[in-house]
């Protein structure tokens, strides 16, 4: 019922030109993609414009790294959901771990960003995930918890179902270490369980949940086979066209 989603998070990594070059490869290797998974790229923003033209004639969608809650107006630096409407965007990536720690993103802003996503029928990817403190300190549950409703707060039943979470456990992203597959599914199953008592086990059950941090081809397989995991959200190993190939043809 849920096809898995492969997201790649180029982050600030590469202008036009390096885009070009990685999706030229992507393309040779990954031009078509087999219906049971969608295949979705995230460059900086400079960047998105080259992507949609270089992927418009693949299965490969294009999306933010985030966006503003605003339409327009007297906010430098920001970019708006028209503006990765109009670019060929999908989707964006809502609260990421990155946005949350050094650009001061909160819970509500995080909020008001997702409900101008899907006005703008972008699908948002909100990123959740607990920092080693917090897992330390048994915190975890509670703390992905707490983001997920604060994420969702006031969004219809329809408008869930557009949603994808993405689980990112902080002391996995960038740093070599992945959750185990065990310790992937149990909070997995915790945030579908969070989105049933939210909505309906119906809605849960229709909602993609992403695990990212360090998710490579060599980890890809046990991650993905769990069932609750419904795809990844990959930083590092999505800014090879070898190993993003290699972890959708896992995912297949
Ligand atoms: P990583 O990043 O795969 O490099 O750990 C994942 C992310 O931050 O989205």
């Amino acid at each position: 019922m849920r096809r898995f989603l492969i997201a790649g998070n180029w982050k600030m990594n590469g202008g036009p030109y390096d885009a070009a070059e990685l999706l030229q490869g992507l393309k040779e290797q990954k031009a078509e993609v087999d219906e049971n998974v969608d295949v979705l790229v995230c460059p900086p923003f400079v960047s998105i414009g080259m992507a949609s033209e270089i992927l418009h004639d693949t299965d490969i969608q294009v999306g933010g790294q985030n966006l503003h809650f605003e339409e327009n107006g007297a906010f430098t630096g920001e970019i708006s959901g028209s503006m990765l409407v109009e670019s060929g965007c999908n989707y964006v990536i809502i609260g990421h771990s990155e946005r949350r720690q050094y650009f001061g993103e909160t819970d509500e802003t995080v909020n008001k960003r997702v409900k101008k996503a899907i006005e703008h029928k972008l699908a948002p990817v909100v990123c959740v995930g607990e920092s080693l403190a917090q897992r330390k300190k048994d915190e975890h549950f509670d703390l992905v918890k707490n983001q997920v409703k604060a994420a969702l707060f006031g969004l219809s039943e329809d408008d869930a179902m557009d949603v994808v979470i993405a689980y990112e456990p902080i002391w996995a992203i960038g740093t070599g270490e992945t959750a185990s597959p065990e310790q992937a599914q149990e909070m997995h199953k915790h945030i579908r369980d969070v989105l049933a008592e939210l909505y309906s086990q119906d809605v849960a059950d229709g909602i993609n949940i992403l695990y990212g941090g360090s998710m490579k081809p060599a980890n890809a397989e046990e991650l993905l086979s769990q069932p609750d995991v419904d795809g990844g959200l990959i930083g590092g190993a999505s800014l090879d066209a070898g190993s993003f190939s290699e972890i959708i043809t896992i995912a297949e």
